[in-house]
């Protein structure tokens, strides 16, 4: 049986919902923040951050399963599943149908009068990639491949793991996206299984493996999605934990009560960008990190090693093309 394969049933689900079923198992959606920078409304945090053009950003993954079944996710976490069982798309296949699924979703925004229409433009020849939409993307076997293919096409990618496939983070050295992100729950086992809730039975250590390859990557970062009553605690022993990696950015993002995850915490569980901010601080004191920067809205604080002279905003080339790292 296939089940990485996406279902009638479950795809007519998941376009109610406003995504695009692309192939057997890839889904892609227009990002609130992209809706929003193509009427010049805000941005989002990575536009801030790094420099990424959010209206020229197409949010997808190459699965929606996923081998966590975290507290705080907004999706629902009945679709969780340890491993790959079925076809693998093709990866240039898999770029291509979401570009063109995401465009044709996009279509609306050309009679907006509010519609930016020079960003509007750009949407016509996309300029980046979330691989993060839902699910764990590193359980797709091609995805070195379809890294490839997104260079190809001088699109930059910013990979989101949750880390517990230490053998694709390996090949991903080889095949490295513009920044990758490991998302990490608990500065210790028991916080983190309490809040993540993994199947693979070895998750843990796993991660500590993937962990440990930070610093074979060009731009890597570690972000925390905080969660009042659950892994929003201990800041020293964070600080201590953080300390160790080799990574080049930290990112402290709040817990947002929000989609399925509200049949499973209350908004208590939430907590408030001032929290977020005096939790960072003191992991910055214990960790030896500086935080350089934050944006309110999306709860969200930056941090960066005392004394690191990593280059935060990502170079871009005449076409307003990001310029990608050497490695290949
Ligand atoms: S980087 Fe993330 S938040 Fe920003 S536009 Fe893309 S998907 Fe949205």
């Amino acid at each position: 049986m296939a089940i990485t394969t996406i279902s009638n049933l479950e795809k007519k689900d998941l376009e109610n919902q406003g995504y695009r079923v692309v192939g057997n198992h890839s889904v892609v959606k227009v990002c609130h923040w992209t809706k929003k920078s193509l009427k010049s409304e805000d941005v989002c945090y990575k536009c801030q951050f790094y420099g990424i053009k959010s209206w020229g950003c197409v949010e997808m993954s190459p699965t929606w399963l996923c081998d966590h079944r975290c507290v705080f996710c907004w999706r629902n976490t009945k679709y969780s599943w340890p491993k790959w069982i079925g076809p693998v798309d093709n990866p240039k296949d898999i770029v291509e149908g979401c570009i063109k699924a995401w465009q044709g979703l996009l279509n609306g925004f050309k009679g907006n009068e509010r519609t930016d229409q020079e960003r509007f433009k750009q949407t016509r020849d996309p300029l980046h990639f979330a691989i993060s939409l839902t699910g764990e993307p590193t359980m797709y076997p091609k995805l070195p491949e379809m890294i490839d293919v997104l260079k190809e096409k001088k699109i930059s990618s910013f990979l989101v793991t949750n880390g517990t496939i230490p053998e694709m983070i390996d090949k991903l050295t080889k095949h490295q996206p513009t920044q990758i992100y490991v998302s990490v729950y608990g500065p210790a086992k028991a916080i983190y299984e309490k809040t993540a809730m993994p199947l693979p039975k070895q998750a843990w250590d796993n991660l500590q493996a993937t962990l440990n390859k930070l610093g074979e990557f060009n731009r890597s970062v570690v972000r925390l999605t905080l969660t009042k009553g659950y892994n929003m605690v201990e800041p020293e022993l964070w600080g201590k934990f953080l300390s160790k990696l080799d990574m080049t950015f930290v990112e402290l993002k709040g817990y947002m009560w929000i989609g399925h995850s509200r049949e499973r915490l209350t908004i208590d569980a939430m907590p408030t960008h001032e929290e977020i901010q005096n939790f960072a601080q003191k992991i910055a004191q214990t960790g030896g990190f500086k935080i350089i920067d934050n944006k309110a809205n999306s709860r969200v604080v930056l941090l960066m090693r005392e004394g690191t002279k990593a280059e935060r905003f990502l170079e871009y080339d005449a076409e307003g093309k990001v310029t990608m790292p050497a490695i290949m």
